[in-house]
């Protein structure tokens, strides 16, 4: 089995909890939790991605788009990871908070 493989075994069919638990086991085997982390850096980090998958779409690079999402999805795991986030509840709690609401959320454009 390739080291692919096992990569996608680890993540395929996880629930978000479980993650979260890999993408910061990677992130903390890597050293970026050696110390205490700044929250708003690591929320800019997210964002700074969100950037590169702007940009990446703008050059129409359909590969490099994909990458930066899922480059914003692994910092955005691995933090709620370092947080001991419950993000399934948290995400859960949202949804059925907008399920709620009207349509558009009573906006009118
Ligand atoms: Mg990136």
């Amino acid at each position: 089995m390739t080291h692919d493989n096992d990569t996608n075994e680890n993540i395929q069919g996880q629930s978000l909890g479980e993650l979260c638990a890999f993408c910061h086991g990677i992130a903390k085997e890597k050293g970026f939790w050696d110390s205490e982390r700044n929250i708003g850096e690591a929320l800019m980090l997210i964002v700074t991605e969100l950037a590169e998958a702007m940009e990446a779409h703008r050059k129409q690079d359909q590969a490099n788009f994909q990458e930066e999402l899922a480059d914003t999805f692994i910092r955005l795991l691995d933090l709620c990871g370092g947080l001991d986030l419950d993000i399934e509840s948290e995400i859960a709690k949202k949804c059925r908070k907008n399920m709620s609401r009207p349509y558009k959320h009573g906006k009118i454009c």
